[in-house]
């Protein structure tokens, strides 16, 4: 085996003490879960980085390639941790560069952090650089453009050596920042608003407004594959799946035509800020841009905002929707979001909504109705599931809707 061990560096923990403790702690439960169920390993974290011992079986890329996705990861290298004893170090090395083509360049770095070991930086780098050009052929050394860099680390505990240094999506762990409830849609935005708090260390729940049979079964699927793609950064999520149809259609007897998108928002965020309170969480994030469609301009979201006072977090607000394409590919939700179904504001969406909503009108025709006991009504009927990177829909349908909420 060329690699004994991984490791995980991490990305901006510059907090100090019992913070610190805490991020790692987080850091590491939340690698452990993405690595759940692989086998072969143990994870040791310390203050500075972390280590995961490899057994012979471990599936190493496998590995890598599901670590470089835990927010709080910056980078990931595949080590070899040996005894401080130089001819392990050439022996290594050379194991290394023999895996290199014919004809490629490299170069040894070291970092000596142990200040007493017995050679200096430049003694191994010579000594180790002439191991490899004895012993391997055809390859070179080349100290500004390198195919290839070796790197020696001294360390106090034994000696690491690596020669990949795979970039990760840095962040903060989830779990660090608090918790937020965020508006799903089966749209492009919603989930990349999502990633985006999560990105800072924040936990999130899930809510989606379905409206059946105005809104199919598959529109209802493809928000739970949504929150699954978006499980495989943070182990599981909650989504609370609300029946919206009631209240949907009774805004549309009550309210001007014009205004049922905006009413449609306003009654949405309703019901969301009895979830935030229920689930504990401090914010909603949705997937709102700044001038995007009708009811996305300012006057639209002083009106639908005025009827809470939890804060919302647009974390999309000022992007281009081609900056937000490019992130929905990284985080891989954007095949799914351009798949066809209708969600619930589709199918009721005004042929002429208005685009600069008076906030005084809305309130006028909403006060038709007293909707408080149907909001009451739909937050008592929500469904919800709990997903992770496996979940299975058809499965799940059969036997374990969760009931462990509220
Ligand atoms: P998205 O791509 O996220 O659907 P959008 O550009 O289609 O956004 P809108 O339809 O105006 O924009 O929705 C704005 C935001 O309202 C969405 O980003 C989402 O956060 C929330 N939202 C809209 N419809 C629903 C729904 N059915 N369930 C939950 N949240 C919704
Ligand atoms: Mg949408």
């Amino acid at each position: 085996m060329i690699y004994d061990h991984i490791l995980v560096r991490y990305g901006e923990l510059t907090l100090k003490g019992a913070n610190r403790k805490t991020f790692v702690s987080q850091l590491r439960s939340n690698v452990k879960s993405a690595l759940m169920p692989l086998k072969g390993y143990e994870v040791k974290a310390n203050r500075d980085r972390m280590y995961i011992k490899l057994e012979p079986e471990a599936d190493i890329e496998e590995m890598i390639r599901r670590i470089s996705k835990v927010y709080g990861v910056h980078s990931i290298s595949p080590v070899m941790k040996m005894d401080k004893t130089m001819d392990d170090v050439y022996e290594q090395a050379i194991t290394f560069a023999e895996e290199y083509e014919k004809g490629n360049s490299f170069k040894i770095e070291v970092k000596r952090s142990d200040k007493q070991f017995e050679y200096d930086t430049y003694d191994i780098q010579r000594a180790v650089g002439g191991a490899i050009l004895k012993n391997v052929d055809d390859l070179h050394v080349d100290v500004k453009h390198p195919d290839h860099e070796i790197r020696v680390e001294v360390r106090l505990d034994a000696i690491y050596m690596y020669d990949r240094v795979i970039p990760a999506i840095g962040g903060l762990p989830v779990g660090t920042g608090g918790k937020t409830l965020l508006m799903l849609s089966g749209g492009i935005d919603s989930p990349v608003a999502g990633m985006e708090v999560m990105r800072r260390g924040v936990t999130i729940e899930a809510i989606h407004f379905h409206s059946p049979p105005f809104t199919s079964e598959k529109a209802k699927e493809k928000v739970i594959e949504l929150t699954r793609i978006m499980a495989t950064h943070v182990g599981t999520i909650k989504l609370h799946i609300v029946p919206f149809t009631e209240v949907q259609k009774q805004i549309h007897k009550v309210v001007h035509e014009r205004y049922t998108m905006t009413s449609t928002r306003r009654l949405m965020l309703r019901i969301a800020d009895k979830v935030v309170h229920q689930i504990g969480a401090d914010a909603i994030v949705n997937g709102e841009n700044l001038g995007q469609v009708a009811s996305q301009t300012l006057k639209s979201m002083y009106a639908i905002n005025a009827v809470t006072t939890t804060p919302i977090l647009r974390p999309l607000l000022s992007l281009d929707k081609s900056d937000i394409i490019e992130k929905a590919k990284a985080i891989g939700t954007f095949e799914t979001s351009i798949q066809p179904y209708e969600d619930c504001c589709t199918i009721f969406t005004p042929k002429n909504p208005v685009t600069e909503p008076q906030y005084e009108k809305v309130v006028q025709y909403e006060s038709g109705f007293d909707f408080e006991e149907m909001i009451q009504r739909a937050v008592d009927n929500i469904e919800t599931l709990v997903i992770d990177k496996n979940y299975d829909i058809h499965q799940t349908e059969k036997n374990s809707w969760a009931d462990d909420l509220f």
